[in-house]
């Protein structure tokens, strides 16, 4: 194989870098200038301002300035009924900095991001607050997608129970918030959407999932029937045990 930067030969004892299938040799790897998204050392890299690089193949694929969010998002929010939620008719999708929608989520003291995935190891690029869905500029569409479905699903159930947003420790929003982390790993699932697929499975870190692996544990043996049965049954007494009593809704 050969090298997609230089084009030399790669040596099968040599340590190389792939990606999109293609080869990239260990001494074009160290001194190259990496993708902000993928971190693939693209041969056509941008200077996008403000974010960073943005590699060639990244770029058909980005969710970009012009693009409208909430007519991408569209066609698959429907998903969203198929788990008896029902997603926000005219979403409300505005752009803000990585500081500003990192600092939404988490007052933790957190490692600078070089790349989109250290974003993505503690926070969420899309996030729901106040009824406006808040998103980094320019991620890829797929990683749009799957994060807007869920945030979508926790806006239906935050406005249910009149809640500004679903953040928080109780067994309530560890409920609700793992339900839609899971909503949102079944659409990577079904949209074969691995690389998000394999990111929600892991992150983020900081707990935003809420009781996540409950939920992809149960998807092992229940059908998807089952667990909305089960969220439903559940979901409206959690709330009146953990949340304040003036938030405390009634059964849906
Ligand atoms: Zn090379
Ligand atoms: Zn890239």
């Amino acid at each position: 194989m050969n090298c997609y930067l230089c084009k030399s030969f790669i040596p099968e004892d040599q340590p190389f870098y792939n990606d999109y299938d293609l080869h990239v040799c260990k001494p074009c790897f160290v001194e190259a200038r990496r993708c902000f998204v993928c971190r693939f050392p693209g041969r056509a890299l941008q200077e996008v301002e403000g974010l960073g690089l943005e590699c060639e193949f990244c770029r058909g694929n980005i969710l970009a300035d012009g693009d409208d969010p909430g007519e991408l998002v569209r066609p698959i929010a429907p998903f969203l009924e198929k788990f008896g939620l029902r997603p926000a008719e005219e979403p409300d999708f505005e752009r803000i900095g990585r500081r500003e929608l990192r600092d939404l989520q988490s007052d933790a003291d957190l490692p600078p991001e070089e790349f989109m995935d250290d974003f993505l190891r503690y926070c969420y690029p899309v996030y729901y607050k106040g009824r406006r869905f808040f998103l980094l500029p320019r991620m890829t569409k797929p990683t749009f997608l799957v994060h807007a479905l869920i945030q979508l699903a926790a806006a239906n159930i935050a406005m249910r129970f009149d809640l500004e947003h679903l953040a928080g420790t109780s067994p309530f929003q560890a409920f609700t918030r793992g339900w839609c982390h899971w909503i949102g790993y079944e659409a990577a699932r079904l949209l074969k959407y691995d690389l998000e697929r394999r990111q929600l499975r892991k992150w983020p870190e900081l707990g935003a999932q809420g009781n996540f692996d409950h939920w992809k544990a149960m998807a092992r043996f229940n059908e998807p029937a089952k667990m909305i049965a089960y969220f439903n049954a559940n979901v409206a007494s959690l709330a009146r045990k953990h949340l304040g009593s003036a938030e405390a809704a009634p059964d849906p």
